[in-house]
């Protein structure tokens, strides 16, 4: 994560197309230079425009969505994970379609979008929170928690039984270099007996194995491209949610069986917290 002292954002317009995953129609993003402040901005075609902030979840089934101000919006965490992690601040998304385009399934295609377009520093600082006593959520049977620490540090856990994934963990020291090379490649996955349901109730119409892979009790089914990437998958969508924050902080986070549910709760303690300290 970049300790830069300033803000950043885009250095140039860029733009991304594909088709959403759930909804299987036609998608394009495009992403543009934004002022200082103004934070992830997300724009619809209609006109409506909403913040990239956890008070605007709607819903976390199977993807995060936020509307409001007469949008809305699924599936924007891959690409909230890879412009936090790779250290932009303000940018604007304009979305056509009805959800993000799925791409590849990771945060891979965001990340090289996001180094094409570069990125530019402004004038104003950058305020980096620290995490002064420990904050944890829980949602059946999954915790997540941010403990104090000098730098920004991911521990999740998942535990699949009765799937060739079984149980995984990963711990890893959060910069944009490793979020890149480790977690942004990582793909959409879902369990066979999930798979099955999704299908029957009308969502993952994009799906396919382009962008997205089945964890099978004895397999998967295809190669991989981490022995582990189902934690790996899980660690870039905590970081995406987490990024609903709306601020950078610096602090061990942990999450056992992490859900985009728990993640979102997580980035609303820590949004809950950080205006408590403001106003004392
Ligand atoms: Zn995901």
């Amino acid at each position: 994560m970049p300790r830069s002292a300033q803000q950043t954002t885009l250095a140039r317009p860029v733009i991304e197309e594909g088709i959403g995953l759930h909804t299987g129609s036609p998608a394009a993003v495009t992403l543009t230079p934004a002022e200082a402040d103004s934070g992830i901005v997300i724009a619809v075609e209609s006109g409506g425009e909403i913040p990239a902030h956890a008070d605007w979840v709607v819903s976390t089934e199977r993807a995060t969505v936020l509307a409001g101000n007469g949008a809305e919006v699924r599936g924007v965490e891959h690409l909230l994970a890879a412009l936090w992690a790779m250290g932009v601040d303000n940018a604007r998304v304009v979305l056509r379609g009805p959800e993000v385009p799925a791409c590849d399934g990771s945060a891979r295609p965001w990340v090289d979008l996001i180094k094409r377009a570069g990125r530019r520093r402004l004038a104003t600082p950058r305020t980096l929170y620290r995490i002064a006593e420990p904050i944890w959520v829980e949602s059946n049977g999954s915790w997540a928690a941010v403990l104090p620490d000098e730098r920004l540090n991911l521990g999740v856990a998942v535990d699949y039984p009765g799937s060739a994934a079984g149980a995984q963990a990963l711990w890893m020291s959060l910069t944009g270099a490793r979020f890149a090379a480790e977690l942004a490649p990582a793909r959409t996955f879902c369990l066979e007996r999930e798979y099955q349901a999704l299908l029957a109730s009308g969502l993952a119409k994009g799906g396919s194995a382009d962008n997205a892979f089945v964890v099978r009790p004895d397999g998967y089914s295809g190669e991989l491209r981490f022995p582990d990437e189902v934690v790996r998958h899980k660690a870039l969508d905590l970081v995406g949610d987490l990024a609903l924050c709306g601020f950078r902080f610096i602090g061990q986070v942990i999450a056992v069986r992490p859900s985009h549910r728990l993640n979102v709760r997580l980035a609303s303690a820590l949004r809950e917290r950080r205006s408590a300290g403001l106003r004392k």
